[in-house]
């Protein structure tokens, strides 16, 4: 998180409410009469979105791209890289739609667009489930625009978010030990994640994200229900 404040608003989201986002780039990609012969999901944010408009859009035809931006939750790395070349054949002649989860800089998206035409592709055309107002790039189809910068966590990386977020309200945090309900207030405090919103979105995961935690060895329990971070 070297990039970003200590403070940064973050939205919990479910698999109901991304499948409808989906649901939504499908419907403007049948509106526009594009029709894609090839997916290229961006690994590994545009997965299940790239899957899924696969099945609304009735298309067999799903590769993948790697990007490599962001390690773990907003640690930025400079310019997206990709990391795998895509398999011969994928997208030359074809029609393509590259799908991403969200664009922010826009960078990773516009990278593959970039790739994707340069590889002989027929038409190009970019979607994302969502679009956050600093993006550079303005993709083809887009599931929904958010006013306000956030960090979405999706329900796919929820574990691996939420352990970036708890690991660092404990470290920023004043005390040694936490119970769940202060990693509750704490999580409130530096990232807007309300109580009622987090068990709305991804009810009684915060027992299993704390055990998941201590066997990855990051928290260590002290006591009945008290945590404290493993240093080093
Ligand atoms: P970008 O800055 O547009 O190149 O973003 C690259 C990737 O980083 C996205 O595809 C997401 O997987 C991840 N990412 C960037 N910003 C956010 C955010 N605000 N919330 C969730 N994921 C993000």
């Amino acid at each position: 998180m070297s990039d970003l404040p200590d403070e940064f608003k973050c939205t919990i989201t479910n698999w109901e409410y991304i499948y409808g986002l989906c649901r939504t780039v499908s419907t403007e990609v049948k509106r526009s009469e594009f029709e894609p012969d090839v997916v290229v999901a961006l690994a590994r944010g545009g997965w299940f979105a790239g899957r899924c408009i696969c099945d609304f859009l009735g298309l067999d035809d799903l590769t993948s791209l790697k990007m490599e931006h962001y390690v773990g939750t907003a640690e930025k790395t400079g310019e997206p890289q990709i990391r795998y070349p895509m398999p011969e054949g994928s997208v030359e002649g074809k029609d393509v739609l590259i799908i991403d989860d969200i664009a922010d800089t826009g960078g990773s998206i516009e990278r593959a667009h970039e790739y994707v035409t340069d590889r002989d592709a027929d038409q190009v055309r970019t979607g994302t489930l969502q679009l956050l107002q600093t993006s550079e790039f303005e993709p083809d189809f887009v599931g929904e625009r958010l006013e306000e910068w956030a960090w979405v966590v999706y329900p796919w990386n929820f574990i691996e978010d939420m352990i970036d977020l708890i690991s660092g309200v404990m470290r920023k945090a004043e005390g040694e030990t936490f119970t769940p309900e202060e990693i509750r207030r704490l999580l409130a405090e530096f990232h807007e994640i309300e109580r009622i919103q987090m068990e709305i979105a991804q009810p009684n995961r915060l027992n299993e994200v704390l055990v998941e935690m201590e066997r990855r060895d990051a928290i260590d329990r002290d006591g009945a229900n008290e945590w404290q971070l493993v240093e080093g």
